[in-house]
């Protein structure tokens, strides 16, 4: 009777101590639970960020996406107009590109960032114009041009021909419409993977001074959103990191669509970026997927010091944003001039560069 009696207060006593063990874990997890999530580490992330490696088949289909038509009369043909500031023109543009990306299935969130600033004209309605493919996701890479064209007067013997700035940079803004709509449903599968970093479009306003260049007179739409994105805490209720924060990379394409462009790295901290672009564009001639394309290396040279080109990156560069800056050097020779227009554009030349970024899309966000 002793030993039943001994074994079941062992029997208790084990039963006892499994349920204390238990409860202290399920404390444990519950604890663990109630802990606010760990804010991402966005400087670590982006340092460390990887681009995929597509094979020559997928490079192949990704490319075979880019619609020079498409591109051409669908995208950029809207935008061949005055479309300075606050105007009539810059209204239809805006509504062009609302529609352009409101047509494709990825699901775009876009929106306005409009405010009022003072210029050497007196105060100026300006309108950024916002896409962005995930807004909850940690990081983004942000691809932008500028959407205004400046205020150049007519010719007195030719009132009818207008300034539309097709380089300076309708043709920036058309590339990257075509660049979203080849990659749409690749997009769309990269949104719903929920993936850490997302794209962003932004269309500035206000790139260009109203007279001259100054530092109050240019840039007026980056100059605003990245104030107002420094101020923006990302993730949403973070106290630590801003929008500002959450960009990996910022790609500002400008000036392009002349024939024979060199474009050169601007900054040592992107350089690995820059490479990605030489490596692109050296497959895509060996694979005898560009046209006009006379030599292996023909946009992208390193190593040459074109020195610094003030332009929408600078507020962002300024704050510490890395930028991959993307603007043919020498400036097309008809820059600011009323001939910055649709017969000056290569076509082979801008179809070339737009495949180049599909590829490089495609590598940085892992498509
Ligand atoms: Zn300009």
């Amino acid at each position: 009777m002793c030993r039943v009696r001994l074994l079941l207060l062992c029997l208790c006593v084990l039963v006892a101590m499994t349920l204390t063990l238990a409860v202290s874990l399920l404390n444990h997890q519950t604890i663990q639970f109630d802990l606010p999530p760990k804010p991402p580490d966005l400087f670590k992330d982006k340092l460390n960020h990887q681009p995929g490696k597509p094979t020559i088949a997928q490079v192949k289909r990704l490319v075979s996406q880019v619609n020079w038509e498409r591109l051409w009369y669908s995208h950029l043909r809207p935008i061949l107009t005055e479309r300075q500031p606050g105007s009539r023109g810059s209204r239809k543009v805006r509504k062009h590109i609302f529609s352009q990306l409101d047509s494709l299935s990825a699901g775009w969130s876009v929106e306005v960032d409009s405010f009022i600033s003072e210029t050497p004209r007196g105060p100026v309605s300006f309108s950024n114009v916002l896409a962005v493919l995930d807004p909850m996701a940690p990081r983004r890479l942000l691809l932008a041009c500028h959407y205004d064209s400046k205020i150049i007067p007519s010719d007195p013997s030719d009132p009818q021909k207008v300034f539309v700035g097709a380089s300076d940079s309708a043709v920036p803004c058309a590339m990257m419409l075509e660049l979203v709509t080849a990659l749409d449903l690749h997009l769309k599968k990269h949104k719903q993977l929920m993936s850490r970093v997302t794209l962003q479009l932004v269309f500035f306003d206000g790139g260009e001074a109203f007279e001259q260049w100054s530092q109050t007179d240019s840039l007026y739409g980056s100059r605003h959103l990245a104030d107002s994105m420094s101020r923006i805490p990302h993730p949403p209720g973070s106290e630590q990191t801003t929008l500002l924060n959450a960009m990996d990379l910022l790609v500002l394409l400008d000036l392009i669509g002349a024939p024979d462009p060199m474009f050169v790295n601007h900054f040592e901290n992107t350089a690995r970026w820059f490479d990605r672009l030489i490596a692109a564009e050296k497959r895509l001639h060996n694979l005898g997927l560009l046209s006009s394309h006379p030599k292996e290396l023909t946009y992208f040279i390193k190593d040459v010091n074109m020195g610094p080109v003030e332009d929408d990156h600078i507020p962002f560069l300024q704050r510490g944003v890395p930028v991959l800056h993307i603007i043919a050097t020498p400036f097309p020779s008809f820059l600011h001039t009323l001939e910055d227009t649709a017969d000056k554009i290569h076509s082979h030349t801008v179809e070339n560069l737009t495949k180049v970024l599909v590829v490089f899309l495609a590598e940085y966000l892992r498509l």
